[in-house]
């Protein structure tokens, strides 16, 4: 028996794809010590983990109001949650035989030191970075209008020093990456100890009562910006205006816990709209999935073979909106989101003369997916490589 000590951020998106890894680590007969934010305990003490708790005012600030999309605002709690990890992983006894942190957290020398740690495993949720992904990351980022060139470019400079870690790759034994070598972009560029181990599908057992009825057969479209930059309630009323005529579809929209459903005013009869839904149960019964691009959404929509329309919100999400276009597999709609936009996004990935190829191309990055043998093969890879 190992014992493993797991340092995670306060994201879904992050979290997430980490339950299916700890479940295999425990069931390996390992110890795991889960440090993450205290919403998630559940998740974990279920699977057999000792979870460890924290609860940063500012996230639960910042998260109230909705407004991750502003770099200017996230950064700074970002900067405060990996102090508050570090803190909270020292205080733990004993010694530990391997660390596994997110690849934004840094890895902190004197956790290494005091439980005489000898293996340290990154993960990367999101594609792993490369200079030239990291340079798009940075071109991609929206600033408020109010501020001046001078103060975006300071901000700039400082999400590079925060990238930093993710691109000082020597540092971790191990990185595993949740997605395809086929979907990485560059991929050739990373080197043996990058695994990429697809997308960690898990059946989370949430909402197990949820039904889409469709008793006539019709295409099923379903819609959600993730959980994080999701307080958009233009661009609900945007698809509403975008879809509403089309009663040859259904449309499933989850709207994230931070808008209310009686704000979005007249919901159109053709719509079903959800504060959260069981996401990885909706997508085995869709026909399109418009989507932010979150890596896990977009991941666990290709995994089901489901063409993509990507409206990426924030972060990664522009460059996994080009790649996903790249390959064929859907639209990106980057700029100009508004319902005529939508809307023809929409007739082109569902007309007959498209939606085959659409499909076969994404069932083709679905397949690479699913043969990369998701969190098993991450727990077999960190026993095996690391010799744990
Ligand atoms: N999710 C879900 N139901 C919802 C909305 C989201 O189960 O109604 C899950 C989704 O399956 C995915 C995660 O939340 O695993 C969102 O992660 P992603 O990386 O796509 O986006 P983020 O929320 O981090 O922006």
């Amino acid at each position: 028996m190992a014992r493993g000590l797991f340092l995670e951020i306060a994201s879904h998106g992050h979290v997430n794809p980490t339950i299916g890894l700890v479940s295999e680590l425990v069931k390996m007969g390992d110890e795991i010590v889960y440090v993450s934010y205290e919403a998630f305990r559940d998740k974990f003490e279920k699977i057999g983990a000792k979870f460890i708790g924290y609860t940063p005012e500012s996230l639960i600030n910042i998260r109230n109001k909705g407004n991750f999309d502003n770099v200017v605002n996230y950064l700074p709690v970002v900067k405060e949650l990996r102090k508050i990890i570090s803190e909270v992983a020292m205080k733990q006894e004993g010694t530990f035989d391997y660390l596994i942190l997110d690849n934004t957290i840094k890895i902190n020398k004197d956790v290494l030191k005091k439980f005489n740690i000898k293996k340290v495993i990154s993960l990367s949720t999101t594609f792993a970075l490369n200079k030239e992904l990291i340079n798009q990351l940075l071109e991609n980022i929206r600033f408020s209008d109010s501020h001046t060139q001078e103060f975006n470019e300071k901000c700039k400079a400082e999400i590079l020093e925060f990238l930093e870690p993710v691109l000082l790759k020597e540092k971790a034994d191990l990185k595993i990456v949740f997605t395809s070598k086929y979907f990485q972009p560059y991929a050739d560029e990373f080197n043996s100890t990058y695994k990429f181990v697809g997308p960690s599908i898990f059946d989370r057992h949430e909402l197990e009562d949820f039904k889409i009825e469709n008793s006539d057969n019709k295409k099923v479209v379903f819609i959600s910006l993730g959980t994080v930059v999701n307080k958009k309630l233009d661009f609900y009323n945007e698809c509403f205006e975008a879809l509403a005529s089309r009663d040859d579809l259904i449309v499933i929209m989850s709207i994230g816990e931070r808008v209310s459903i009686k704000d979005l005013g007249k919901i159109p009869e053709n719509f079903k709209v959800y504060n959260y839904v069981p996401q990885l149960e909706v997508l085995k019964k869709v026909d399109l999935f418009i989507t932010h691009g979150g890596m896990n959404s977009t991941n666990e929509g290709l995994y089901n073979g489901i063409p993509l329309i990507v409206v990426p919100q924030a972060g990664d999400q522009p460059i996994v909106a080009k790649r996903v276009e790249e390959l064929g597999a859907g639209v990106a709609l980057i700029d100009n989101v508004n319902s005529d936009s939508i809307s023809e996004a929409v007739n082109r990935v569902l007309s007959n003369n498209f939606y085959e190829v659409y499909k076969k191309n994404a069932e083709k990055i679905g397949k690479s997916l699913r043969e990369c043998g998701g969190y098993k093969r991450a727990a077999d890879i960190i026993h095996n490589e690391l010799d744990i």
